[in-house]
């Protein structure tokens, strides 16, 4: 069954952008004879809005997509069997797979406070290297870490790239696209602060809401180095990608939610042409 998804992030207008992945995953859907599912990846709490949730929910509907899981159109309680569908009422869920990777020593916790993690990449460029994080010389042990938590102090938990090799992808629209892995550090999963990154809640709802295909925009091409080392790293079915490239203005720049990509020039809007 091909399974797919829209994942706006409520941080703005729906743009034309966003509408045409929209509409790609919905008729991918519909050909198929599957499903698509919206999901609301709202983990950025200062930018997103339950404002802009409701409005590109309303903007979807008007444009006749329909989503047989994720927020009710009009309620916007979660309707399906895969939910919570806002990531940010999933946390407990990506702390549990983050502690997985702990366990499995796919990852560490991290102490490291921000002005020290600056000093390490300020002496790594001055020394002509990538500013790419790796693991301390001595990674804190994940039961005394989870003590030194519990008594206020505050780490991040860090994906451990140990593997120095090419990752390999066969995106749908790109054809092949390699990947060297040294491309990225040790990245994180989750803030100091709790909050778990776009690239980890990412592949943890696709695995866990059986996407089969990601049809998403170009800008993310780069992320899926990280997300392909998660899917390994958790013995997960990697979904086939397809990056959809960018729809630009006449200026040859990318259109984007704060540049000229409205779909509704809500207080412009004469009707449609005759
Ligand atoms: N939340 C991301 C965005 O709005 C979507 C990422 C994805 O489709 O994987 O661009």
């Amino acid at each position: 069954m091909v399974r797919v998804r829209f994942a706006p992030s409520p941080t703005g207008y729906l743009h034309v952008g966003g509408a045409r992945t929209a509409l790609y995953n919905y008729l991918f859907a519909k050909h198929h004879g599957g499903q698509f599912i919206l999901r609301v990846e709202d983990t950025d709490l200062e930018r997103s809005t339950d404002e802009s949730m409701r409005m590109q929910i309303a903007d979807l509907k008007w444009l006749g997509i329909n989503w047989d899981e994720g927020p009710h159109p009009e309620t916007h309680a979660d309707m399906g069997p895969h939910g919570p569908y806002r990531q940010s009422r999933r946390k407990e869920i990506y702390m549990q797979y983050a502690e997985k990777l702990v366990e499995t020593g796919r990852a560490y916790f991290d102490f490291r406070g921000d002005a020290e993690l600056e000093a390490i990449k300020e002496r790594l460029m001055k020394e002509g290297k990538p500013p790419q994080i790796e693991a301390p010389a001595e990674i804190v042990p994940p039961a005394e870490a989870r003590a030194r938590i519990a008594r206020g102090e505050q780490a991040a938990i860090r994906y451990r790239v140990t593997e120095k090799r090419d990752y390999v992808l066969n995106d749908l629209v790109r054809g092949e696209v390699r990947f060297p892995s040294d491309m990225v550090g040790d990245f994180v999963c989750i803030r100091s602060n709790g909050m778990p990154v776009y690239n980890f809640c990412c592949v943890i709802d696709d695995a866990l809401m059986q996407i089969t295909h990601v049809l998403r925009a170009e800008e993310h091409l780069s992320n899926t180095l990280r997300q392909m080392m998660l899917y390994e790293a958790f013995g997960f079915p990697i979904p086939k990608f397809g990056h959809l490239s960018f729809i630009l203005g006449p200026d040859k720049q990318k259109l984007s939610k704060r540049h000229g990509g409205n779909i509704l020039p809500r207080f412009q809007f004469k009707g449609l042409p005759a």
